[in-house]
Parts: C-alpha cells; sequence; structure tokens
C-alpha cells in the first residue's frame, strides 16, 4: 500500500501536468480521446477478438500513456478507444470514485473525449475500475472496464509464460488443480483472497484481475460486458454477457465468498463488501467499500444490490471479525 500511494501520488504528478497542458492549450494538437485513431481501431479489433473467444488473452500494441505502465494505461486505452461524446463514464479505484488516480483518470476522459462523467453507477455506460465490481446491478447497456496488473492465473503455479502459453492452448490446468489442491492440504481450504483463478466458457482458466471472491459471482451469466486490459502485459481480454465463468473449487472444498459480521457505519447495510476505516478519532470502523453505492443507500435503504447475496449456492466462507471496534490499539 505504502508502495503503491507513493507511486501514486508521482504518477498524478505527471498526469496532472500532462492534462493543465491539455486543458490550457484546449484540444489543439491532441487527438479526440487523446489516442490517435490507428491506435483506438487496433484496441477495438483486440476487443472485438477478446469478446470472440471468451477469457483468450488477446495482445496488443500497448501505447505510451501519460502515467506510468501499471497505474491502469490498458484500462484507459480500452476506455478512450469507446468512449464517445454521447457517452457518460465513470471511474472507481478500490470502490472510490474520489482517489487520485481514479479522479484524474476521468478527468484526462473529460479532457480530451469530452465526455459527461459520473459517480453513480447507474447513470454510466462505461465503468473503468481498480480492484472492484459496483455493487448495484449493471444492465446490458453498460460496459465494465477492469484494470489488470497480471494477466495469466497460471503464473501462480508456472514463470514461464511460454509454457502457460501452451497450456492454455491445450486446456491444460493440471498444474493449477494441483497448487489448489497443496493448498487445501497445507490449509484446510483454498487460500486465494483476490485474482481468484476462474474457468471462462468451460474453455480458458482467467484472472478477474485483483478483485475479491465477492466480486467473482458477478462476472457469471452477467448482463453486462466486461473487458479486462493490461497496459505493462499488453493484453485485453473479456467476458461476454451471459457466458458461465466458474471459480476452480473442489466439491468438498467449494468456492467461498467473504462474509461479513456487522454493518456499515454510514448507512447501516449488511449486504455489502465492507472495509475498514479508520476516523480521525483513531477509531476503526466498517464502512462500504463501494462509496457512491453508500451514498444512495444513506438517501435510499432498500436500493438493490447485485444478485449474489440472495443467490443459491453461494458458500460463504468464515464470517470476518466485526470491525465496529474501536477499542482495539
Ligand atoms: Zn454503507
Amino acid at each position: 500500500m505504502t508502495d503503491a500511494d507513493a507511486g501514486s501520488a508521482v504518477n498524478a504528478e505527471s498526469l496532472d501536468d500532462a492534462l493543465s497542458a491539455v486543458e490550457s492549450a484546449g484540444l489543439e494538437g491532441y487527438n479526440y480521446a487523446y489516442l490517435d485513431e490507428h491506435t483506438k481501431r487496433e484496441v477495438r479489433r483486440g476487443i472485438l477478438e477478446a469478446v470472440a473467444i471468451p477469457g483468450h488473452q488477446v495482445p496488443f500494441a500497448s501505447r505510451a500513456m501519460p502515467l506510468a505502465r501499471g497505474w491502469g494505461t490498458g484500462g484507459i486505452q480500452v476506455s478512450l478507444s469507446l468512449l464517445g461524446p454521447e457517452d457518460t463514464f465513470k471511474v472507481i479505484d478500490q470502490g472510490s470514485d474520489e482517489s487520485v488516480n481514479a479522479a484524474n483518470i476521468r478527468r484526462l476522459a473529460e479532457t480530451t473525449a469530452d465526455v459527461g462523467t459520473t459517480t453513480d453507477t447507474t447513470d454510466a455506460s462505461v465503468i473503468q475500475t481498480r480492484h472492484r465490481i459496483p455493487e448495484e446491478v449493471m444492465t446490458d447497456e453498460q460496459l465494465l472496464v477492469l484494470q489488470v496488473p497480471q494477466t495469466d492465473p497460471l503464473r501462480r503455479v508456472d514463470g514461464s509464460d511460454d509454457r502457460n502459453r501452451t497450456r492454455h492452448a491445450h486446456k491444460n490446468y493440471g498444474k493449477m488443480w494441483v497448487a489448489l489442491y497443496e493448498n487445501v492440504v497445507e490449509w484446510d481450504e483454498i487460500q486465494i483472497s483476490a485474482r481468484y483463478p476462474v474457468m471462462v466458457n468451460d474453455r480458458y482458466l482467467m484472472d478477474p484481475s485483483p478483485i475479491p471472491r465477492w466480486d467473482v459471482p458477478k462476472l457469471d451469466n452477467a448482463d453486462t460486458l466486461y473487458l479486462l486490459a493490461a497496459g505493462r502485459e499488453a493484453r485485453i481480454y473479456a467476458v461476454p454477457p451471459h457466458t458461465d465463468v466458474e471459480p476452480l473449487a473442489f466439491e468438498d472444498r467449494p468456492f467461498q465468498v467473504e462474509r461479513f459480521e456487522g454493518a456499515c457505519n454510514v448507512c447501516g447495510s449488511e449486504d455489502t463488501f465492507l472495509t475498514e476505516l479508520e476516523t480521525d478519532d483513531g477509531e476503526h470502523v466498517a464502512v462500504c467499500n463501494d462509496t457512491s453505492f453508500c451514498a444512495k443507500r444513506v438517501t435510499d435503504p432498500d436500493l438493490p444490490k447485485d444478485h449474489h447475496l440472495e443467490a443459491e449456492g453461494v458458500a460463504w466462507g468464515p464470517g470476518t471479525e466485526a470491525l465496529d471496534g474501536g477499542d482495539d490499539e
């Protein structure tokens, strides 16, 4: 987290400078949506191929962006290739619309693509996100772009991309199953919290990006098109609407979703992904991770959320400790 914060500040500055230059000069000298038309066409072709072969990693010529690779450049290139003036764009970073990175990516699109922006999930036509899928139910009118740091789930078990490509080609995922089995032998359960490996359309093993297990069931048979993009690794992959997405698990060790004890301290929700927040008084309280959803729940406590708390066949993990303490050091 500390490294990420430091890096984020540096990148925020360089992007900030670039944006100020664009804003003061107007769009003169810059193409619509920052990228040149040839690049956007190439990215769109990559997206089409990714949609046609769900879960398969498609290479694309990742361009230099005004922030370092690894800070959402893949997601930005996909978003900017798709956005048009009639779109409404939302950017979230770990559930928050207001993080420096999210705010700057939103500003880049606003400045160069002339799009409207929003923090409201239901108002957005394109949502770019890092580490979370919004709590609210999304529709087939919406696109979700996930930023991906590492594209290949098999890298957990073998560092060779070469050998892993062969494994994908042959649908040979035995090494991953063995690793999961060893995990169960050692810990009595599958100890993977984020980047949980999933099988897409019963064909390709896919890394869903570092979303929590909580968000993984949202990928299965969804109405929304999910696009996943890695700028550093120059790969795009996709989960088209109504595609089967199944987390790897064993019959006697089912995939488990995080379970939270207690409620959000702001809106009172008991069915959302909670994170711990330290108040000015040093008190630790639990709040919704999805800040814009939390704000909407404050005024509308019955606002529906994505299906999976009611979903059948979801195995709930052991409850995490209630975060409503304040007496911990
Ligand atoms: Zn809340």
